[in-house]
């Protein structure tokens, strides 16, 4: 703030300075503090993924291993080698290495560091379609039926496919964990896509024991967790949150007939639609 004033008869500036070192290093901090919480919860989720990908890794190695391993032990036991059942055995060979590519390939793009990306427009069925290319087999794994039921030609929605992959990722491990603590017999997985009134709407339900009342409020909040130590961070929302917020959207939370809950991001459709 400036303003010219008289000082012992003469003309003179008065100015008054504000000191914002403390302000700037405050905020700086606070910053500091934002990454290192984003880059906790990315770590949790990777751990998770680590755990997905195995899974997802082993059902071709095994096929390939069976595959080769024939062809071995027919060479021990002195059996011709048929042309024709050789190549259909790489032909498989090579598909099973191509989906392995294609697992690896996703996981590359999912850990990069994006939080500054530029939006774009995003199909959220392709974003589906990729996280469970990454855990499908997990979930698999874990006894849970999956439904998919995806809106066929849905419109983009403006976002950053990774950190949409992000927030799908999130929603379907806390369903997988809130399905292994219960003791249902028939455990689902339903996820959905569809447009209505130039919003598109990306659901994931689950058939387990839903969310109480008392806690609706509270599970966006950094850090609030009902998961022992080792299991969650309480992040995971929160993070999911500030995502779906960048793009413009926002979360709609409930409990389903099916006696679980349902966590559904809602977003306007992209420019380009
Ligand atoms: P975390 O998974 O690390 O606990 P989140 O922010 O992802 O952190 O979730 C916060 C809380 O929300 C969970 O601890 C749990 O109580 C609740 N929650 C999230 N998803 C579900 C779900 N599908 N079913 C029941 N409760 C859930």
């Amino acid at each position: 703030l400036a303003q010219t004033i008289e000082y012992d008869g003469n003309p003179a500036v008065h100015l008054i300075l504000d000191d914002v070192t403390e302000q700037k290093s405050m905020a700086d901090k606070a910053k500091l503090n934002e990454l290192k919480l984003y880059h906790q919860d990315r770590l949790t989720s990777l751990g998770v993924m680590a755990a997905g990908i195995a899974h997802e890794l082993n059902q071709p190695l095994n096929t390939i291993r069976v595959i080769t391993d024939g062809f071995l032990f027919g060479r021990e036991q002195g059996w011709d080698l048929d042309l024709d059942e050789l190549f259909e055995s790489l032909e498989m060979v090579s598909r099973q290495v191509i989906r392995m590519t294609e697992v690896i390939q996703n996981v590359r793009d999912f850990s990069r560091e994006d939080r500054d990306r530029p939006l774009h427009d995003v199909v959220a069925n392709h974003a589906f379609n990729n996280v469970f290319l990454m855990i499908g087999r997990q979930l698999e794994a874990h006894g849970i039926e999956v439904h998919k039921d995806f809106a066929v030609g849905l419109p983009p929605v403006r976002a950053d496919l990774h950190r949409l992959e992000q927030v799908i990722m999130n929603l379907l491990v806390n369903a997988r964990q809130a399905l292994d603590r219960c003791s249902r017999e028939r455990k689902k997985i339903r996820v959905s896509t569809s447009v209505k009134d130039g919003l598109i709407r990306i659901e994931v339900s689950d058939n387990a024991t839903g969310i109480p009342d008392d806690i609706r409020e509270k599970i966006f909040q950094p850090f609030f967790t009902t998961k022992e130590a080792g299991m969650g961070t309480g992040l995971g929302l929160s993070i999911c949150q500030s995502i779906v917020n960048e793009f413009c959207g926002h979360f709609e939370v409930r409990n389903n007939e099916m006696g679980g809950a349902t966590f559904a991001v809602v977003a306007p459709v992209g420019r380009l639609a």
